[in-house]
């Protein structure tokens, strides 16, 4: 049988679109992309032809690895160190960016963190630390590439759009989180950011929307997958009953930064397999 029918479908399924370069031409930085999901992210853009900026904090292996995995693909790409959270290094990212591929064209807000605690315990430092990068490191992001987006305009032959910034959010924008207050905080914080970013500065032509993420098998819960037993107890979240993978975020990511999704501003794609549809409803309840 032909793989790629289906008994109920006998004819093959196969793409309506053919496979094109979505991005050609444009450049793009990715925050945190050493790792998880920021790193399938960008090499989902170097496939769709963007040139890109591999933005990491410690891991130069990660970022090197990544790197190459786009150079691959046959896009370019650099490895930027630069701490989300301070203005003077991100402000040294968008420069470094800018020498090397002249302007940015895409930012994806990507880099982020957990440091849990229960409330009752949670100190100062715990709380700042999770603001500083999961929030104000995308705000200075975000400024950055709106001053960069508003300087240049819309070159039609590249975008329809001037610019387009990606926050990456979380299902934890609209799901509270006990023992995680200040990570939900952050990202319900993400969600109003983002929104009024997005009224503010679409009459230039630039967009702006967010991905909020369910679980995701990444390094930052490694714990919800790493035994049957966690894993078992995580599919009670999830009506579509596995995890998601990075790569899965990363092509709806390439998606929502191309010309194809022109059109959609200030709103959060959620992909989190129906996390978001109260699973405790399932059994009607
Ligand atoms: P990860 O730990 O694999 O990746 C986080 C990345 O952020 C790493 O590359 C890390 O080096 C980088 N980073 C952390 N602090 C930084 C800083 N100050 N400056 C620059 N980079 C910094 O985890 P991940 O799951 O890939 O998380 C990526 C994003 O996705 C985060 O914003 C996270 O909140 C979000 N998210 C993840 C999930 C999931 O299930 N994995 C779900 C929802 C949202």
């Amino acid at each position: 049988m032909d793989p790629q029918s289906h008994p109920q479908y006998p004819e093959p399924i196969l793409p309506r679109v053919p496979k094109r370069a979505l991005l050609a031409g444009q450049s793009a930085i990715v925050t945190g992309s050493s790792s998880g999901i920021g790193k399938a992210v960008a090499i989902e853009l170097g496939k769709a032809g963007a040139s890109v900026v591999v933005n990491y904090g410690h891991d130069t292996k990660g970022a090197q690895e990544c790197v190459d995995a786009i150079i691959a693909e046959g896009s370019r790409a650099i490895a930027v160190q630069a701490d989300v959270s301070k203005e003077a290094e991100v402000q040294g990212m968008f420069a470094a960016a800018k020498k090397e591929f002249g302007t940015v064209d895409i930012l994806v807000n990507n880099a982020g963190l957990q440091v849990d605690s229960p409330f009752i315990d949670m100190t100062l430092a715990q709380w700042q630390k999770v603001i500083d990068v999961n929030l104000t490191g995308q705000f200075l992001c975000a400024r950055e590439a709106v001053r960069e987006f508003r300087a240049r305009g819309v070159r039609p032959e590249i975008s329809c759009a001037a610019g387009k910034i990606i926050c990456m959010s979380s299902v934890h924008e609209v799901i509270p989180w006990a023992g995680h207050v200040n990570y939900a905080t952050s990202k319900g914080g993400v969600m109003l950011m983002m929104k009024s970013i997005a009224q503010e500065v679409a009459p230039w032509r630039i967009r702006v929307n967010s991905v909020a993420p369910g679980a995701i098998r990444t390094p930052i819960n490694t714990q919800a997958w790493d035994t049957p037993e966690h894993y078992a107890a995580l599919l009670k979240l999830i009506p579509y009953k596995r995890i998601g993978e990075p790569d899965e975020i990363g092509r709806a990511v390439a998606w929502l930064a191309s010309d194809d999704a022109d059109y959609i501003h200030g709103t959060t794609l959620f992909i989190d397999g129906g996390m978001t549809l109260y699973p405790g409803f399932e059994a009607g309840g």
